[in-house]
């Protein structure tokens, strides 16, 4: 739970779920290496295994989680560059055609508690509800700067940064290892070619 400190729980496991979609199902660099992201007929099962429950997933709502993953990932790239304008008209677009909106929803025993929906409850519309209303939330309080991509060569994973000084850079212990590892050889190189 990487947002679980900053978040309420409900819209920490919705960061979060964002996080692993955009991770999973959009092309770039991953830790240091191309990543090709899953297409087509491996499209659904790959959905799948992100999402909470593991419910099966039709390729009809595969390829609308994908197209909502498109813009999510637009959201963070945004954010991390400080287009705060741009971040906000993507998740303004996805929350007036999702229909997103809040609902009072109670387990058994439990109390009521705010859950996002969206115009209706398939899969692919609430996710993407879901998450464009977490996304609105995070922009638009202090914790929009939580949203990030990750600064290693070749690595253009997201993540949702939920240190204490939100200082974080990057998707991965491995990421951060790797660029402290290059700054060490090229300043060792430098210090060599100087002396
Ligand atoms: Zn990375």
């Amino acid at each position: 739970m990487t947002g679980q400190v900053l978040f309420d729980s409900h819209v920490a496991i919705l960061l979060d779920t964002a996080v692993s979609l955009v991770n999973v199902l959009t092309d770039g660099g991953d830790r240091g290496k191309p990543y090709a992201a899953p297409k087509g007929g491996a499209l659904p099962g790959a959905i799948r295994a992100v999402l909470p429950g593991g419910v099966p997933v039709s390729p009809e709502e595969a390829l609308y989680l994908a197209g909502t993953t498109l813009k999510v990932r637009r959201v963070f790239e945004a954010m991390d560059e400080g287009r705060e304008d741009d971040a906000a008209a993507v998740v303004n677009a996805l929350v007036i055609s999702t229909g997103a909106r809040p609902q009072l929803d109670r387990a058994p025993g439990e109390p009521w508690q705010v859950h996002f929906h969206g115009a209706d409850d398939s899969l692919a519309v609430g996710w993407s509800a879901g998450i464009a209303s977490a996304l609105t939330l995070a922009i638009g309080s202090d914790l929009g700067g939580r949203l990030g991509v990750c600064q290693a060569r070749q690595c253009d994973r997201v993540y949702v940064d939920a240190s204490r000084n939100g200082v974080r850079q990057f998707c991965s212990r491995s990421c951060q290892s790797r660029t402290k590892a290059a700054a060490f050889r090229a300043r060792t190189a430098a210090r060599h070619s100087a002396g």
